[in-house]
């Protein structure tokens, strides 16, 4: 049975030359890179090389590279640190209700230390208001901190012009770029951000690391205290083969973006088209055309979505309900729920998100199982 992978945003296949990066710094470069003598300078250079490559992918500066154990743990310093360095005057935050929990589960907890925090709405395609997001903005805000590509529907957040209006009052912006990088272009001077997240497994990089971009003006506490790595900013003897990956990955993203969207982007035109053809009732999420190339949310009226992937498992195809995050759980997807679907047109709703090794004939092979299975579930009827 082939084996198809529709489910680029949970994960990735590692790359090839990343993994041919990452070899010796597993084997014979295994310094610590707070090392003076040559072992040191090894790792060293392996380390100096991907924060060079992870800052020219956002077109930062190197020396505003943090790097961090995962994108989870870049949204938790952007959030915790920024409120820290803060000071007691600034306790409130705002972000968006469709944020990766990564960001919100953070809030909540900031929540229960005394921070006040503002969700914003979104439309029925998720995207925020910028004026509503200007109007949330008061005198004691500390950060306002709001993602570029949503992990479940894709759609593009107006980020630039959000972080244009904060700074017109003095407020400092994050953006989760997690699933953005790699995929659209990312450019930390254009979005006028000042804190910025990625992921090393959203790009063909390993899991277990991620950067934070902060700006040479933005004020960050530490929250891992020890050693001086990372600038201060990140305590902890840095992973330097994963970073190396994550720097590589960072490399071939940065080579392949334009040509990897469009044809993601042509792919997941195709897969929509096949299976709005095949299953009259199927609607599609997220915006038409602010929305990552890669991603496909859709909503199939009257099916359940857990039987729909197990039926799609059970052919060889990787697909998700939602954030990857949350899959074994069974909440429904609170960006679904907040782009005002019903607690059953969620249910009936599949994540497909493509990635450079898909193929046109991986995608047809999909449709038709997607469209068998639809039918033996007998769902996809008249919404
Ligand atoms: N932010 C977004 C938007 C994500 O999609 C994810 C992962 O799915 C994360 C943050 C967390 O990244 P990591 O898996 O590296 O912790």
């Amino acid at each position: 049975m082939p084996r198809i992978y529709l489910d680029h945003n949970a994960t990735t296949p590692l790359h090839p030359s990343v993994l041919e990066a990452m070899l010796p710094f597993l084997g014979e470069r295994f310094g610590n890179p707070s090392s003076l003598h040559w072992s040191g300078r090894e790792a060293r250079q392996g380390l100096d090389r991907a924060r060079r490559s992870a800052a020219a992918l956002i077109g930062a500066e190197p020396a505003e590279i943090v790097f961090t154990a995962s994108g989870t743990e870049a949204d938790n310093l952007a959030l915790r640190g920024a409120l820290a360095a803060a000071g007691p005057g600034k306790r409130h935050l705002v972000t968006s209700a469709v944020e990766h929990p990564a960001v919100l589960s953070t809030c909540e907890d900031l929540e229960r230390g005394g921070v006040e925090v503002t969700r914003l709405p979104v439309d029925s395609a998720g995207r925020v208001d910028p004026a509503a997001a200007e109007a949330a903005l008061r005198p004691d805000t500390a950060l306002l901190s709001l993602m570029l590509a949503n992990n479940e529907v894709g759609t593009l957040q107006p980020v630039e012009e959000v972080a244009r209006a904060a700074h017109a009052r003095g407020v400092r912006v994050h953006c989760d770029a997690v699933q953005a990088a790699g995929r659209v272009p990312v450019d930390v001077r254009a979005l006028g951000v000042d804190l910025l997240s990625l992921s090393g497994h959203k790009i063909g990089g390993p899991k277990g690391v991620g950067a934070l971009f902060a700006s040479r003006e933005a004020a960050l506490s530490p929250i891992l205290t020890g050693g001086s790595q990372e600038g201060g900013r990140r305590a902890g003897t840095e992973n330097v083969p994963g970073i190396v990956g994550f720097g590589r990955a960072c490399e071939l993203a940065a080579a392949g973006l334009a040509e990897g969207a469009g044809r993601q982007g042509r792919l997941r035109d195709r897969l929509q088209r096949g299976i709005e053809e095949r299953v009259p009732g199927a609607r599609a999420n997220g915006h038409p055309e602010l929305r990552l190339p890669n991603t496909l949310n859709l909503t199939f009226p009257g099916v359940d979505g857990e039987s729909f992937l197990m039926n799609l498992d059970l052919l060889g195809i990787a697909a998700s309900t939602g954030s990857a995050c949350s899959s074994g759980s069974v909440e429904p997807s609170h960006v679904l729920i907040a782009m005002g679907l019903s607690p059953r047109e969620v249910s009936g709703s599949i994540r497909l998100s493509l990635g450079p090794e898909n193929t046109e004939e991986e995608v047809d092979a999909a449709l038709e199982a997607l469209a068998d299975v639809i039918q033996s579930l007998g769902g996809g009827g008249a919404p």
